[in-house]
């Protein structure tokens, strides 16, 4: 049995890792400041005897024992990461230097949960991990993208000055039950609002694209990366299957029958125009791909929101 620290573990990501790393028998630390994150998420496991959770902040140092560490603490969502802009540097930057510090002194390997915005508004398509990206650095989005820049840079000093054994994993947009109703994010964004029937608001015109990944294959390719030895990636977790946001919302309101309407909003600035990820190496390196497709994730995001919003 292992001792895993999963920061942001009550997150949306977090919570499924925690209840998957509970199932296999380890000893999980959820830690948690509760900034986007909600309990409710973990509420199925509390009552194990193999679970507990710590409220704190990742700015702040911590000293506990443990063999592995996830990091995902960081808000995700651009509402959300840019409400506090400078939190969001200072979670991403001060914080992982803090996990980085625990994984040494604890000789721990840690994995750093990065992502996608480190390709910024990508002149190369698909995404590779060779790619060095197109990043604004100060714009908007600049708190997380290159926050999140400077934590993989982080991870890699500690591994060449200090010999920390530390594995980077590139997420790709990744969704699923958990979101919070008010996230942010598209995908729960647009099935809010089929619920509920109100507008659907498609930023710009819909016709950038992302690539979406079911959260239940996120976490296992989370999980087959940490158990890998002599591969520090960075490596790509995503699904390449490749849409227009125009043609999410128009699924979304097929599968609901709702009544929606779709609007047209400004486009916020620096907003990528188009996402998707090699997964070459993930495949070759974890033997990992994505299984569940758009039309089974978003049934299972759809049946949890109508639980969630009490629709019959
Ligand atoms: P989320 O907002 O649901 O979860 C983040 C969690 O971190 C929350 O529980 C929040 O309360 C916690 N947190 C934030 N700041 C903290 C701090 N300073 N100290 C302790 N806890 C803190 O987002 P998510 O989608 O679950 O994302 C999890 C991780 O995966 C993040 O690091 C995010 O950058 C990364 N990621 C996610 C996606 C995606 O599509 N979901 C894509 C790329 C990267
Ligand atoms: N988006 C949208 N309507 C929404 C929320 C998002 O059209 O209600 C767009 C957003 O502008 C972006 C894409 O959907 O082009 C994905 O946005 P999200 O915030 O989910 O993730 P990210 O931009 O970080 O990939």
């Amino acid at each position: 049995m292992k001792r895993i620290l999963v920061t942001g573990g009550a997150g949306f990501i977090g919570s499924h890792l925690c209840k998957k790393l509970v199932e296999e028998g380890h000893y999980v630390i959820c830690l948690d400041n509760f900034l986007t994150g909600n309990i409710e998420n973990v509420k199925n496991l509390l009552n194990e005897s193999n679970f507990e959770i710590i409220e704190h902040d990742i700015e702040n140092e911590i000293d506990i024992k443990v063999d592995e560490i996830y990091n995902l603490a960081c808000p995700a969502s651009p509402p959300h990461y840019q409400f506090n802009p400078v939190k969001t540097v200072r979670t991403s930057v001060v914080g992982i230097a803090n996990m980085l510090e625990l994984a040494k002194s604890n000789n721990a390997k840690i994995l750093q949960a990065s992502t996608s915005e480190v390709y910024g508004d990508p002149l190369e398509h698909p995404q590779k991990e060779t790619y060095w990206g197109n990043v604004n650095p100060i714009g908007i989005r600049s708190c997380y993208d290159e926050g999140k820049r400077c934590a993989e840079t982080l991870m890699m000093d500690y591994h060449r000055q200090f010999g920390t054994n530390i594995k980077i994993v590139r997420i790709f947009n990744t969704y699923g039950p958990n979101m919070h109703p008010n996230d942010g994010r598209v995908v729960s964004n647009f099935i809010v609002q089929a619920l509920k029937n109100t507008d659907i608001t498609i930023y710009g015109k819909g016709d950038q694209t992302r690539s979406f990944c079911y959260v239940s294959d996120l976490v296992d390719g989370l999980i087959r990366m940490m158990n890998t030895s002599g591969f520090t990636g960075p490596v790509n977790l995503g699904n390449p299957s490749e849409r227009t946001i125009r043609s999410l919302a128009e699924l979304v309101i097929k599968k609901i029958n709702s009544n929606s309407k779709i609007i047209y909003k400004p486009l916020p600035s620096d907003d990528p125009v188009k996402r998707k990820p090699d997964i070459t190496l993930a495949k070759t390196e974890l033997n990992w791909q994505p299984f569940v497709g758009i039309d089974e994730g978003v049934d299972l995001t759809i049946s949890y929101f109508k639980t969630k919003l009490n629709i019959l």
